[in-house]
């Protein structure tokens, strides 16, 4: 059984003439699933409806069998980590998550084994007793993650989990994310290619509101297989080059410039993808840009 099943869900806001989910239908098995979008996609709003946040205009969906229509069964079945998460500034760290702890129905005489626990999970029991404004960016999201699991949550939802964390930071909340995803569904979505490319082998990408593909990384890197190009341009036809070309990458070396692009085809040497590369290229197929 999948974790998550979405059946043809759009979401239209008020006011607004597209929607924001567009008829989406997609299945979600166990492991780390990356759902990948520009800023606009689509994310948070279907973040927000599988959490029961939010409500689907029409369409339905399910978390472990159950239906989001009976928000409080969801509840106890799924953690999550908003884009904008904000705690408690002036708390101590575990003083905040004991206080959670309780509101999410965990007996007192649980808590201070499950708080310890968490904690050493997220590797923050040596601040324990520092106040949560104290924490780096780093740490507030891996405390972020420590509040998700709370309930011990089947199914754990991160919303742009790495957005203003330093490259070292990333990584490790990565490497977090995919030990506990060892067990559960860990549903996580990024704007940054590189979030996924590591740690996630299932991935989606969000467009307008449609889902322009699903499957693994490697699928998506055969689907731009032949359409990445190397070029070497002499600096003063680099100008035009760059014009009529959808470029990924420049290096100068000396008087010319290394370009990579994509495109439909081309006469110049094909050359693998990367995994940004795939994504770009089905962006631009979906927008009708490649030459
Ligand atoms: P993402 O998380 O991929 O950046 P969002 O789900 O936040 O995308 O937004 C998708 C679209 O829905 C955007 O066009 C956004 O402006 C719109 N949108 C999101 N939330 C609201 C809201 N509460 N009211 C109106 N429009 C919204």
């Amino acid at each position: 059984m999948s974790s998550i099943q979405i059946s043809d869900v759009t979401k239209t806001y008020r006011k607004k003439p597209t929607p924001a989910l567009d008829h989406l239908t997609l299945e979600i098995g166990n492991g780390m699933f990356g759902l990948l979008g520009k800023n606009g996609a689509g994310k948070s709003t279907l973040m927000k409806i599988l959490t029961t946040l939010e409500q689907p205009t029409s369409g339905t969906a399910e978390i472990c069998g159950i239906s989001l229509t009976q928000p409080q069964a969801i509840r106890n079945l799924i953690g999550y980590l908003p884009q904008n998460f904000a705690f408690y500034p002036n708390m101590r760290v575990s003083d905040a998550l004991a206080y959670l702890a309780t509101l999410a129905n965990v007996s007192v005489r649980d808590q201070r084994r499950r708080i310890a626990q968490l904690l050493d999970d997220v590797n923050l029991t040596e601040k324990a007793n520092a106040k949560v404004r104290q924490l780096s960016g780093g740490m507030l999201q891996r405390l972020g993650i420590a509040q998700a699991l709370i309930n011990n949550p089947q199914v754990l939802i991160v919303d742009e989990p790495t957005a203003g964390l330093d490259p070292e930071e990333r990584i490790r909340f990565r490497n977090l994310l995919t030990d506990f995803s060892s067990n559960r569904t860990v549903l996580l979505s990024t704007h940054i290619v590189s979030d996924v490319e590591a740690t996630t082998n299932q991935i989606g990408v969000l467009d307008h509101g449609q889902l322009l593909f699903t499957g693994t990384t490697n699928e998506l890197m055969v689907t731009a297989t032949g359409h990445v190009f190397e070029a070497r341009i002499p600096l003063e036809s680099a100008i035009q080059f760059k014009q009529t070309h959808q470029i990924s990458e420049q290096v100068t070396q000396a008087d010319q410039i290394h370009f990579r692009f994509i495109a439909d085809s081309s006469d110049q040497k094909p050359t693998a993808p990367t995994l940004e590369e795939a994504y770009l290229y089905l962006q631009a197929q979906h927008e009708g840009v490649l030459s």
